[in-house]
């Protein structure tokens, strides 16, 4: 078996490590013998959406998002709106979530009209929502517990056809009103989690990993079990430091 993975913008959606999903998802491929390519793609590059499996997206500040308008609009977009609608797996973080739904409207007024993948938008707020956080994703994305960090002005609402990720235990997650965190729309995971989610919440990454496998190869597949030993432990010290709060 085989993934080959997209790590969308890499010189540019790159905050706090966003690039640690990638190399854990690697790891935990390679440990189970599949392999696993990743090429990036960035400003100028042309993407061929139908090679990948899996694609990446960080976070940016609204600067950064900025500058990626007109490299989307001049074919991106499309390739992106065509791999979510033919089910090819998805992740994308904070500032590269809100970039797969209609908009961001910044706090000072200011509209990005962004690719509309999926039916979100998000409105910036004076007040930026920072901290580590948790929330417990919906038995449709696995139904686990998930600890990150977030920061960000923009306050997401999911639009009809798309459902959240998870909802929230601790922190503020989409808009800080509704519980709710993150998106799930066919096999897009989104979520305002850096930090990097991935290293520390090992059953969301299979959990996505399997998704990506078993779209690929048509049929159930089941991973083998990792000594996730330190995993864990990262990940039960911030549960349990959460949970206290
Ligand atoms: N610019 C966005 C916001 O502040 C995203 C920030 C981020 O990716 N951390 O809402």
């Amino acid at each position: 078996m085989e993934l080959k993975i997209c790590h969308l913008y890499p010189d540019i959606l790159n905050l706090y490590g966003d690039r640690g999903n990638i190399i854990t998802m690697r790891r935990r491929l390679a440990d189970r013998g599949i392999a696993a390519t990743v090429d990036e793609c960035s400003i100028g590059e042309a993407l061929d959406a139908s090679q990948y499996d899996i694609f990446f997206i960080g976070g940016g500040q609204d600067f950064e998002q900025e500058i990626l308008l007109r490299d989307l609009a001049a074919g991106k977009a499309k390739e992106i709106i065509a791999a979510v609608e033919e089910e090819k797996t998805f992740l994308a973080i904070c500032g590269g979530y809100q970039m797969l739904g209609q908009y961001y409207k910044t706090w000072d007024g200011h509209q990005l009209d962004f690719i509309g993948a999926l039916d979100l938008h998000t409105v910036g707020a004076k007040e930026r929502m920072i901290g580590n956080y948790m929330f417990r994703t919906t038995d449709e994305s696995g139904g686990t517990m998930v600890v990150g960090f977030e920061n960000h002005s923009g306050k997401t609402y999911l639009g009809d056809g798309v459902a959240p990720l998870g909802q929230m235990i601790e922190g503020y997650g989409n808009n800080g009103e509704d519980q709710t965190e993150g998106a799930r729309y066919k096999n897009v995971f989104a979520t305002y989690s850096h930090g990097s989610l991935l290293p520390k919440n090992p059953v969301l990454c299979d959990f996505i990993l399997r998704t990506a496998l078993e779209r690929k190869y048509g049929a159930p597949i089941a991973l083998a079990p990792l000594d996730d030993t330190l995993e864990q432990n990262a990940h039960r010290y911030m549960e349990n430091r959460l949970s206290k709060k």
